[in-house]
């Protein structure tokens, strides 16, 4: 890996604005999902490191909040022009370590560093309120305060963005922040640190502490001092965090599993939809949670749409991120990989008709062929579980109530699409919807400025837009008497 600048690339993990290594001297092997290649080590830390960022970000935290807000999106600011300046870097890093292609690394360095320069601005707009009074003596205000120290656990498959969207609010708001990244991606965060501490974020203010996720995750539920867990990953360790969390009633945002539908209707445009289906279906090899993972095409453009979406699929370029042209990197690790075969091999023996792909890549490793299977139905297991891989399953439906309740089938609410150009039917469907994001006519719909989140077991709180910061906030009502 050749960074223009080798130092971005840290193997200590960053606790209250030193580099340091585990306790114990232990390490975690960092490995490139592409060729197998050893990339490096994070120390292995647990339960005492978490505690002494923790107690460290507590002694930042008066100082911090004390900044006035024009202070801080300075800070803010600085660090989200040493992210743009080092896009390049932060791009092959997270290409070698995660394997999404370049151009797309390239893509979440920018749109991370957006969660940045947006909170940046959104700091100076955190607005209170003056009440009409019930009584003539006294004056009702509303303030907005930072919670206080807040931690985060974030996921693999976006190892900047993740992390950008939930410190940049945190800092914003006045609250500094322990961050745990994920164990398989953990040089993209320890570069943001290494730019958050050339930028001027405070020491402690923001820490990164690297190793077990169960000693780390227990930690900061735990500890009393954390006011506030932010994370982002599967509903499963979601639950098991929010159960840990009880205890000390920290308030909490998940983004967790989701299961997006993606709807094709009989009169949507059908090459549009085969283009944002590739796009929501097979970006980052099919690992966002926001992935389209369930197609439901209506019955009288089935079989045009499954031939078109087909041949589209048969274009993408299977390869190292780091080559030129290539469109899907490898999975995270073998399991994704097995993940994904079993959800093949139940859907064909259960009736599937595969339309291309199905297997490993010949590449090895981790890579897998981009699959579609049509004839696919609700017994199958792609029905109810998240793949997170390159399969897309064909389904087929014949009214617009049919779609909304298959749709709607799923314990998940996180991302929902469909394709239609009839307005009435687009109020119909997207209202009918049961989750926090839809996209009509288009495959892609993240950005800075518009709420991420779910509803129902996709998590709680919205991360990006106007409305993120408030989970960072507390507010404060003040009776005042007397006059
Ligand atoms: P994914 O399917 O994306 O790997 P996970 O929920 O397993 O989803 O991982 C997301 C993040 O949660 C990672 O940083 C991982 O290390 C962390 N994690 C996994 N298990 C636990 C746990 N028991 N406690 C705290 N964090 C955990």
């Amino acid at each position: 890996m050749q960074l223009k600048d080798p130092t971005l690339l840290r193997q200590q993990a960053y606790i209250d604005g030193a580099w340091l290594d585990a306790d114990n001297g232990e390490t975690h092997p960092v490995t490139n999902p592409a060729t197998g290649e050893h990339l490096g080590t994070i120390p292995m830390m647990g339960t005492a490191e978490t505690r002494r960022a923790i107690e460290a970000a507590n002694a930042a935290w008066p100082a911090w909040r004390k900044k006035t807000a024009k202070e801080r999106a300075a800070v803010l600011r600085a660090w989200y022009d040493l992210i743009m300046a080092n896009a390049d870097d932060l791009a092959l890093l997270m290409t070698t370590e995660q394997g999404k292609p370049l151009a797309e690394a390239k893509g979440e360095v920018v749109f991370g560093a957006s969660f940045i320069e947006w909170f940046a601005e959104e700091a100076k707009r955190v607005h209170g309120d003056t009440l009409a009074s019930p009584w003539p003596d006294r004056r009702l205000i509303v303030t907005k305060e930072p919670i206080g120290v807040c931690a985060a656990i974030t996921p693999w498959n976006f190892p900047l963005a993740m992390i950008t969207r939930k410190v940049g609010p945190a800092l914003a708001a006045g609250c500094p922040m322990v961050l745990k990244p994920a164990e398989s991606t953990p040089f993209s965060a320890l570069a943001l640190a290494a730019l958050a501490e050339r930028a001027g974020v405070p020491k402690g203010v923001f820490s990164v502490v690297t190793g077990s996720p169960k000693e780390i995750g227990a930690e900061m539920c735990a500890n009393p001092i954390v006011r506030k867990l932010t994370f982002t990953g599967s509903t499963a360790v979601g639950r098991i965090l929010m159960q840990q969390c009880a205890p000390t009633i920290k308030k909490l945002s998940l983004e967790l599993g989701g299961n997006a539908p993606f709807i094709v209707f009989d009169d949507a445009d059908l090459d549009a939809a085969v283009e944002g289906a590739i796009a929501s279906k097979y970006r980052n090899a099919g690992q966002t949670c926001v992935c389209a993972n369930r197609i439901y095409v209506q019955d009288g453009v089935y079989e045009a749409f499954a031939e078109k979406f087909t041949a589209a699929v048969n274009k993408l370029k299977v390869g190292n991120g780091v080559e030129q042209g290539v469109t899907q990197g490898p999975l995270i690790d073998d399991k994704a990989v097995q993940k994904v075969e079993q959800h093949v091999a139940d859907a064909l023996a259960k009736g599937g008709r595969l339309l291309t792909g199905g297997h490993r890549h010949a590449l090895g490793h981790s890579f897998f062929e981009p699959t579609v299977i049509a004839d696919v139905n609700n017994d199958m297991i792609v029905a109810t579980e998240e793949t997170f891989g390159p399969l897309a399953p064909l389904f087929r439906f014949k009214t617009d109530d049919e779609a909304i309740a298959l749709a709607n089938s799923t314990e998940f609410g996180l991302a929902a699409y469909f394709y239609s150009r009839d307005i009435g039917r687009i109020w119909r469907v997207s209202e009918g919807l049961e989750s926090g994001m839809v996209g009509v006519n288009t495959g892609l719909i993240s950005n800075e400025i518009a709420p991420f989140g779910g509803v129902k077991q996709s998590g709680l709180g919205r991360e990006g837009s106007k409305y993120g910061i408030d989970d960072y906030l507390v507010i404060k009502y003040v009776c005042l008497g007397g006059i």
